[in-house]
């Protein structure tokens, strides 16, 4: 167990950014597991908007991600989904997250809740000593990625193991491409939208 240092009464609001197209149960058992071992009273999944590192690369419609993200959280109390990234417009950038979650949440602290892969990659990111400011980090362990706070601001972050699914959306849509199932990859109503919606089908 572990616990960090938060404020009086303060509610303790984990964030787990994503792009989830589609949201898969790496990323729910990662955000269940950081909400149980840090005490955390809700996580908010934020869907992403256009995301800036994959502007190269084809995204399904934020309504489609938005959607299924609530499909697969909507039985956990704890969870609930954020359209701020989606409404924003433009690139997501995780600093304008944070920055509107804290406006939106004055009450609250935040945890934001990252894979080995995407931790790795946060100096590379906007505004990357703020965001130290604005959430505590929380690295989780990813199959196939070493999980490392090399470099990164001493306190603002930690790392814990999570239950290891090497599952990505990535492979997730490569499968539906090819007619290979996703069933227990994602959750059953997610199969179901991407069948209904016919996505990922090339
Ligand atoms: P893609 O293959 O399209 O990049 P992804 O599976 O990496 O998709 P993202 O939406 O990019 O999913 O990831 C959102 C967050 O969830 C990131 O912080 C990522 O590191 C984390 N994450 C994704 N899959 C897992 C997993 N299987 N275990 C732990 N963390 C994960
Ligand atoms: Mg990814």
């Amino acid at each position: 167990e572990q616990q960090r240092p938060s404020g009086p009464g303060k509610r303790r609001l984990g964030v787990m950014g994503g792009t989830f197209d589609p949201i898969h149960h790496g990323h729910l058992v990662a955000a269940s597991e950081v909400a149980a071992q840090f005490h955390l009273d809700e996580v908010v999944f934020v869907p992403t908007g256009q995301p800036w590192q994959k502007s190269h690369k084809h995204v399904s419609l934020a309504e489609d991600r938005y959607l299924m993200t609530v499909i697969a959280t909507a039985s956990n109390p704890q969870f609930s989904v954020s359209r701020i990234d989606i409404d924003r417009g433009g690139p997501t950038y995780t600093i304008d997250t944070l920055r509107d979650l804290r406006d939106l949440n004055s009450d609250a602290d935040l945890f934001f809740i990252t894979g080995a892969d995407a931790l790795a990659q946060i100096l590379t990111w906007r505004d990357a000593e703020e965001l130290f400011s604005l959430a505590h980090f929380i690295g989780v362990t990813r199959p196939g990625h070493d999980l490392t706070d090399d470099g990164l601001p001493k306190g603002g972050v930690s790392l814990v193991e999570v239950p290891a699914l090497a599952i990505s959306s990535t492979d997730c849509r490569a499968r539906v491409a090819v007619g290979e199932p996703v069933w227990y990859l994602v959750p059953d109503g997610v199969v179901r939208y991407i069948d209904k919606r016919a996505l990922y089908r090339e």
